[in-house]
């Protein structure tokens, strides 16, 4: 991995692409403020999710769906370096353990903070809960608009691309399924 000066270096020379004047006040700490947000959008490279879901309760019987809506999150396309935004639904139903609520939206920052595609952060959240807390169910439907398509190529503003992982009872019953949907939509 390059060292935290070789990456500010890069991005001097990728400025110099683009500006002729790498010099000016403006630019000057520039590389430095890049790196520095970019150990904060890429932070999901040191989390780990077995330490993320690993702190889960009894669930008392309890069976019927949990359901987190509307996580939002921010992600960075790993083919344009362009953001991507919008938000997460992330359901499961318990068998044994339940898993405090924070922890959801824990498991979608920690892929969301790293280079992805959205198809890929929906399924590796529908993997974590599936091995981590071995639901009955689980679901995770996103929602998010890219800055790859609304600054270049296409230039399409309001497109919204949806994705969805289900497995167990939300890929298996229609109910359980259509149940789901509802609560999302209420
Ligand atoms: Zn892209």
């Amino acid at each position: 991995m390059a060292s935290r000066e070789e990456a500010e270096n890069a991005i001097k020379t990728l400025l110099s692409y683009i500006d002729d004047d790498v010099t000016r006040e403006g630019l000057l700490d520039t590389p430095s403020r890049v790196i520095n947000s970019w150990d904060e959008i890429f932070s999901g490279y040191n989390q780990i999710p077995a330490e993320v879901l690993d702190s889960t309760f009894n669930g008392e019987g309890y069976n019927g769906i949990v359901l987190l809506r509307n996580i939002e999150f921010h992600s960075t396309c790993e083919h344009h370096l362009q953001p991507f935004t919008g938000s997460a639904h992330v359901a499961y139903i318990p068998t044994d353990r339940i898993v405090g609520i924070s922890k959801l939206a824990r498991i979608v920052e920690l892929h969301a903070r790293r280079l992805q595609n959205q198809e890929r952060i929906t399924k590796d959240v529908a993997d974590d809960l599936e091995t981590h807390l071995s639901p009955l169910g689980c679901a995770v439907i996103i929602e998010a608009s890219h800055g790859c398509m609304q600054c270049r190529g296409v230039k399409k503003q309001n497109a919204i691309m949806t994705t969805s992982a289900m497995r167990g009872v939300f890929f298996d019953k229609a109910e359980a399924r259509s149940e789901l949907m509802q609560l999302i939509r209420d």
